[in-house]
């Protein structure tokens, strides 16, 4: 089958590049190789009767950040502010928390619902049988017309040929991925490779509870912790205050996690929060953990080993070698601006749009 543009990627930059293309009536197919659209934008749970839920990826729209907060209102989708009100606690290396006044007001804005609602919304502006999900590619060659893709689909090889490719991935894994050995040049590849995932190593720990005990503390469920499991915890309630939450971040090395189960982590993230915030934490009405690490589709050997870093990739001098190819790198790894966020997601796209 031959399609004039194919984008890999079901993930923000890639639904956003479609969206685009198709304000512009231009035709293209997106595949994304899991079962469902978002990639990092990730939830389980359940917020409303929209499929959406706690997100397990991101969580915050920056208030310097434009065009994320633009998308969101163009799709009316409600921004509101991450609850910061009340007392933070900080615990160094072998002493007991403290409770410090008033420091967390850092403003911070979620999305109603989730952010897997935005995702949602991008998908039902576009044609159905524009998207396949469970279309993994796994090989990706150059030929006289424009590129050859293998695509595994539920473990049958599918081939497409397109003139031009849009992938909205993160770098280190196009060279997971995408064979480029076949297409790319050794100073690609390297670069590629030496790119970090933003997040891609972490893991993220939701658990959800009948109210929000720690606000009647005057504690604003913000906790920055040296002695762990969680390093950073965050209240993470649904903005109707129905759907009381906290989450945090594990910052225990993946070399470390995981030696240890599922069971036994999520056991030590509930007896953290109960050293915070007391007995009611003991008894969460449901617990979700997402490692990233362990995500193929997003962390290869060098994120679960490395710290992680703020990606940068300078595509200026790579130039002449993509408009050759005629290849778009999108995902937000690329972007000039914000790179790693949700918001370098759109400028990445953004600018790559603008050449096709
Ligand atoms: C725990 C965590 C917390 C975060 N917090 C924030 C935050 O608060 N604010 C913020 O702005 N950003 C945050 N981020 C970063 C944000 O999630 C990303 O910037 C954004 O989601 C990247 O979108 P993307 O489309 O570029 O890439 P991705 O979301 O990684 O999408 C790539 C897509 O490509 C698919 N894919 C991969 N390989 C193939 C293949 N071979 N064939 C087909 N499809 C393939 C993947 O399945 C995925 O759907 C966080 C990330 C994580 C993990």
């Amino acid at each position: 089958m031959t399609k004039p543009i194919l984008i890999i990627g079901g993930g923000l930059a890639g639904l956003y590049a479609a969206t685009k293309l198709h304000q512009r009536n231009i035709a293209f197919l997106l595949v994304e190789a899991k079962a469902q659209l978002g990639g990092r934008i990730y939830s389980e749970g359940s917020l409303s009767a929209s499929n959406t839920g706690f997100d397990l990826g991101p969580t915050w729209i920056f208030p310097h950040q434009p065009k994320i907060q633009s998308l969101a209102k163009s799709l009316n989708l409600t921004l509101y502010e991450q609850y910061n009100q009340g007392d933070v606690l900080y615990q160094a290396p072998n002493q007991t928390a403290q409770q410090i006044p008033g420091a967390g007001d850092m403003q911070l804005f979620r999305l109603k619902h989730g952010m897997t609602t935005l995702i949602n919304k991008l998908y039902k502006q576009l044609p159905a049988k524009s998207v396949l999900l469970n279309h993994s590619v796994t090989e990706l060659t150059k030929t006289h017309k424009g590129w050859h893709l293998k695509i595994n689909n539920n473990g049958q090889t599918v081939h497409y040929n397109a003139k031009t490719v849009i992938t909205a991935l993160p770098p280190r894994m196009i060279t997971q991925h995408l064979t480029p050995e076949l297409w790319a040049s050794q100073r690609l590849i390297n670069r590629l490779n030496t790119t970090p995932t933003w997040m891609a190593g972490q893991a993220k720990f939701v658990a959800t509870f009948d109210h929000a005990f720690w606000r009647e503390r005057n504690l604003s469920g913000q906790c920055f912790s040296r002695v762990g499991p969680m390093v950073e915890i965050h209240d993470a309630s649904a903005d109707n205050n129905k759907h009381a939450a906290l989450f945090g971040f594990i910052g225990i090395p993946y070399s470390t996690r995981s030696k240890v189960t599922k069971t036994q982590l999520v056991e030590a993230c509930i007896s953290q929060l109960t050293y915070f915030y007391g007995e009611a934490a003991k008894s969460p009405t449901q617990c979700f953990i997402k490692d990233w690490a362990e995500d193929e589709f997003v962390a290869n050997n060098d994120d679960k080993t490395q710290p992680s870093q703020h990606p940068e990739f300078n595509c200026s001098e790579l130039t002449p070698e993509l408009n050759e190819l005629n290849i778009h790198l999108v995902g937000s790894e690329f972007a000039n601006k914000e790179a790693g966020y949700l918001e370098g997601a759109l400028n990445a796209v953004d600018d790559a749009l603008s050449a096709i």
